[in-house]
């Protein structure tokens, strides 16, 4: 059994924190900050044994050279993109094992918010980085939007029942904005009343599903026809290719 816990670093970002019940070793997933991971482990008697990043963002790696000065562990990331701590690079279809918690994780290449942006995939769940958000996706600094039209087709074509980590605590905000792209969606409406909820009580809306994503998330939806029709009006043309309406819709909430 795996338990995977938030740790909470800067305004809102997720460090996620795994162990297997019985064994005081972890793995960490982007640790942007090193203080909260060493008072995490502190706090519950565990020890660093891997760490695991998908993108080379400072809140994303910038507590991994003060972990490692506690002890070495392997430092798995992108083999695209420039990040000197990794030390196992990664590329799609690599694999990586982890003993201390009895699993193995796939790596996709995700680009489109950095360039060489990698995700995991195991046991049932997806860490994405600033990939896929709750409701939303990261924005195209290093991509182009074909590309991150198709990483999150390669993301949303995983089983419905996928937990999705993602990076950040955005998802309020996001489903604000999806609501405007997708205003007649009630799933969508509910999923914003729930989210609203949790939020109001300072929790953690994490992890998501990749079904409530396929239904909910406007960078998911672009081949649906309200989504579509809504995008077109936002953008004042008409659009052919669902990478048009997943580009507008990026645009639409980057202007916003
Ligand atoms: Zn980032």
């Amino acid at each position: 059994m795996i338990t995977v816990k938030p740790v909470r670093a800067f305004n809102d970002n997720y460090i996620w924190l795994l162990q297997r019940a019985g064994d005081p070793r972890c793995v960490v997933v982007d640790p942007g900050d090193a203080t909260p991971v060493l008072l995490a482990l502190a706090e519950q008697g565990l020890e660093l044994s891997t760490i695991l990043l998908t993108h080379h963002h400072g809140d994303h790696t910038g507590g991994v050279r003060e972990l490692l000065s506690h002890g070495p562990v392997p430092v798995y990331g992108p083999a695209g993109e420039s990040i000197p701590e990794v030390t196992q690079p990664l590329r799609e279809g690599d694999t990586v094992s982890l003993p201390e918690l009895d699993l193995e994780l796939g790596v996709f290449d995700v680009p489109g918010h950095t360039a060489g942006h990698i995700a995991y995939y195991g046991g049932g769940m997806l860490f994405c980085g600033d990939t896929l958000f709750a409701g939303g996706c990261g924005r195209l600094f290093e991509g182009t939007p074909a590309q991150m039209y198709q990483s999150l087709e390669k993301l949303a074509s995983l089983p419905e029942d996928t937990r999705v980590y993602c990076a950040h605590e955005y998802t309020l905000a996001n489903l604000r904005f999806a609501l405007k792209v997708d205003p007649d969606n009630r799933r969508l409406q509910d999923r914003v009343s729930e989210v609203e909820t949790l939020r109001a009580a300072d929790e953690c809306t994490l992890p998501s599903t990749i079904g409530e994503e396929r239904q909910t998330n406007p960078f998911l939806r672009s081949g649906d026809s309200s989504v579509k029709q809504h995008a077109e009006s936002w953008a004042g043309e008409r659009f052919t290719d669902p990478v048009e309406v997943f580009a507008a819709v990026r645009a639409w909430k980057d202007a916003g």
